[in-house]
């Protein structure tokens, strides 16, 4: 028997895809929908053929008529060489996406999630970030169309949810990785592992010397069902990552490690505004969702690193 008719936005996307899968083997019916600007068709080709699974050619930007009972939002470009391709876009994306799901939310009285992210911290100042730090983003930066945007959309959830009271959970997610990046989405740990399998250099921005802490994919997409399934007066914003913490010399050092690699370390200018650090308090999540990460990223590394042999 079918349980819940749910839409997903970026549903082609490296996370959308993983979280369709998930949604469908729960008995779920899905319906994604995407605009294919940084996900792909191949993403979600094993599924089509699912009849409970339903792709659809859409931009959140325009509004959009369905009947379901759950909304997770995820439709946006997340990485930076790709968001900011064309900022504009990506704030249009962010802000009018989620004014175009919160209404549809309105219209058929769904629950709806969005996908926001530990970029509301920007350059955070505090360390580790727990959801109470307001950030310290750049307004006016490179990153700011995607920081803002995602900002700005946590803006109208929480005000959709106290004026009209939709129903609203909000996901921080923190740096994610696992089969099905794309491999030229210029992300860190696809591009180290895709440099180290090819025999190119590694291109670390900076010293190196800055931190990031990566979530598997399969633990972060648990946390996110956990966050919609959660309490009813819970809406978040709540952090979902793994709080172990590297440096990105270290993350290099160990990629090598794990393919065996002779490529050399190369070192290229830092982008502007690049976070220096960065590391979730996952306290709320533990208490609210019963969520802990579960693959350290040795283990991790080594099923991405063995996905992206496999589509060499
Ligand atoms: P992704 O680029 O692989 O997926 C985004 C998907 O959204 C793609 O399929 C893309 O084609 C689609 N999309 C973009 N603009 C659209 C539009 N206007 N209309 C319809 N579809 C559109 O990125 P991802 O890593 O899967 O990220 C998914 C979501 O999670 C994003 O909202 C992102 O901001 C958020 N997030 C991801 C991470 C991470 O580390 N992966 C971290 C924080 C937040
Ligand atoms: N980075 C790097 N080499 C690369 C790609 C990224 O050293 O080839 C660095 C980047 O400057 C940043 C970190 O890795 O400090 C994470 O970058 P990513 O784009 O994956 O995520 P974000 O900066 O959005 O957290």
């Amino acid at each position: 028997m079918i349980k819940k008719k749910i839409l997903v936005t970026g549903g082609a996307g490296f996370l959308g895809s993983h979280l369709c899968e998930r949604l469908l083997k729960e008995g779920n019916e899905v319906v994604c929908l995407d605009n294919f600007f940084t996900g792909q068709k191949s993403n979600v080709v094993h599924l089509l053929s699912n009849p409970y699974f339903e792709l659809i050619r859409h931009d959140v930007t325009m509004p959009f008529f369905i009947e379901v009972d759950e909304i997770y939002n995820l439709a946006c470009p997340a990485s930076p060489i790709h968001y900011q391709y064309n900022p504009i876009k990506t704030v249009k994306t962010s802000v009018m996406g989620a004014i175009n799901m919160l209404g549809l939310a309105k219209r058929i009285k769904a629950k709806v999630l969005q996908a926001s992210t530990s970029e509301v911290y920007g350059d955070p100042e505090i360390h580790p970030q727990t959801e109470a730090y307001w950030g310290h983003v750049n307004p006016i930066g490179p990153r700011s169309c995607y920081d803002e945007g995602k900002r700005v959309a946590e803006t109208l959830f929480v005000n959709y949810h106290k004026q009209n009271d939709i129903r609203i959970k909000i996901i921080r997610i923190f740096n994610t990785y696992g089969p099905r990046m794309h491999p030229n989405d210029g992300r860190v740990v696809s591009n180290f592992i895709v440099q180290a399998l090819k025999g190119e250099d590694i291109t670390i921005y900076g010293t190196g010397s800055q931190t990031r802490s990566f979530c598997y994919v399969d633990d972060l997409i648990d946390g996110m069902i956990r966050l919609m399934n959660s309490r009813e007066d819970f809406t978040g914003p709540v952090n979902v990552g793994n709080p172990g913490e590297f440096t990105m010399l270290e993350l290099a050092e160990l990629v090598l490690k794990l393919t065996q690699s002779k490529s050399k370390i190369v070192y290229m200018p830092l982008p502007a505004d690049d976070p220096t650090q960065r590391q979730p308090n996952i306290d709320l999540a533990r208490k609210e969702l019963g969520w802990e990460p579960t693959i350290p990223l040795v283990e991790g590394l080594k099923k991405t690193i063995h996905y992206f042999r496999s589509i060499e």
